[in-house]
């Protein structure tokens, strides 16, 4: 179906189609697509191909047969809340009332959204780091927002101080940074988090963190929510959601923290997105913020082995990673292999070798993409028989 150009600059959906009117496809979707034609290996995207703790799913079973199916309280059931709540002091000695400063929301995607929507206004600057999420420049351009971005630079994907110093104006309304980082893996130094935080002071901006990697984090790395920064709290909205620590990214139970005022203004958008989610899931998650401590290093250190793993299968195949730090993906440079165009080698890979990953471009505007074009994603959060097939298959690659 096509539609009219009147039609087109009156829709804010139309800032996400093609010319021709069809929804712009992502390469996300080209490359499922392609695993599913093909059979290949899906490393590209993001989601678990096994479950996590076991009580937590027997307690949303628990939960579906004892009636939770009705819509929740619109800011979160009060155990979840409270659970959010306890989970930031345990873990990061953040004291926060669940009953005004804790929000449930569908997914830390629903969480950006909102916020983005309720804080940016037309012409408002958002930053971020770049490769970014790519929710993040579609909500972006959906608030009329303005994205400018400061590039994560190899090795390491750190940003360099003075572009940070650079990038933020007067007319940066949200600083929105991902820690730990979707794709790089990398976690940001409290030097480079402190700037920010001293950034979004002299410029009166507001402090946006995607935290949903904030469990898995690896080489006994320490992750540190901005918001105990000296000066930050009360100017940082923090996202954080249960999909990647429990492996339930369909259950779509995420959350935000954030200070009275700003939180307000947040709900008010939110109640007309989704009003409310996952009646059941939301005394599961609970359970799960509240399960002991090695739990967590436990779901941690498992992830750990399956990252090294797929780091020993891309190396032995030629390929030069930079290990993550932290979440569900590797980075690794295809130009070793010969292969300059890491899109081009994602459209062959499967039939190459089998296997599908995503191009490092496909997270950044045109303009950045030439810096990080041999760059590939692989995600390792699958057994540990599907990593080990996907690097004998990648050994392909050598000629
Ligand atoms: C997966 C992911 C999300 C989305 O989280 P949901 O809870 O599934 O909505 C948001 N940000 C980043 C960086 C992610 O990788």
């Amino acid at each position: 179906m096509t539609i009219s150009g009147s039609w087109q600059r009156a829709a804010r959906g139309a800032l996400l189609l093609d010319a021709d009117g069809s929804v712009r496809s992502t390469i996300f979707a080209e490359m499922s697509n392609l695993a599913t034609r093909t059979g290949a290996i899906n490393l590209g995207q993001g989601f678990p191909d096994y479950d996590g703790p076991a009580e937590v799913l027997d307690a949303a079973r628990a939960a579906i047969s004892a009636g939770a199916n009705q819509y929740p309280p619109a800011t979160g059931i009060p155990a979840l809340r409270t659970a959010i709540a306890e989970h930031q002091q345990r873990f990061y000695g953040i004291g926060l009332d669940p009953d005004r400063e804790v929000l449930v929301t569908a997914g830390a995607t629903e969480a950006i959204a909102a916020t983005v929507l309720a804080l940016v206004d037309e012409g408002d600057e958002v930053l971020t780091f770049e490769p970014f999420y790519d929710e993040y420049g579609a909500v972006i351009d959906l608030a009329r927002g303005t994205h400018t971005t400061v590039p994560l630079r190899r090795p390491d994907f750190q940003p360099d101080h003075d572009d940070l110093r650079a990038a933020v104006t007067d007319r940066t309304r949200l600083i929105l940074v991902n820690d730990p980082h979707n794709p790089t893996g990398a976690t940001f130094s409290r030097e480079t988090l402190a700037l920010l935080v001293e950034l979004a002071h002299e410029h009166d901006a507001i402090i946006v963190t995607d935290e949903v990697y904030e469990h898995l984090v690896y080489d006994g790395t320490i992750h540190t929510p901005i918001s105990t920064l000296p000066g930050a709290r009360e100017r940082t909205v923090t996202i954080s959601s249960a999909g990647k620590t429990f492996n339930t990214t369909g259950w779509k139970i995420g959350w935000i923290t954030a200070p009275p005022a700003i939180l307000q203004a947040i709900i008010a958008v939110k109640q007309f997105l989704t009003y409310v989610n996952g009646a059941p899931f939301q005394p599961a998650i609970a359970l799960g913020l509240r399960l002991p401590d090695e739990v967590f290093t436990g779901i941690a250190a498992e992830l750990q082995s399956k990252r090294d793993v797929l780091a020993n299968g891309l190396t032995a195949a030629g390929f030069t990673i930079t290990k993550p730090k932290a979440g569900y993906f590797i980075v690794a440079d295809a130009a070793p292999l010969g292969f300059d165009d890491g899109a081009e080698l994602c459209r062959t890979l499967p039939e190459l070798a089998g296997v599908v990953a995503v191009p490092i471009s496909a997270f950044c505007h045109p303009e950045l993409a030439g810096e990080y074009r041999s760059l590939v994603r692989f995600a390792f959060c699958k057994r540990l028989d599907v990593l080990e097939r996907a690097s004998a298959q990648l050994s392909a690659l050598r000629r």
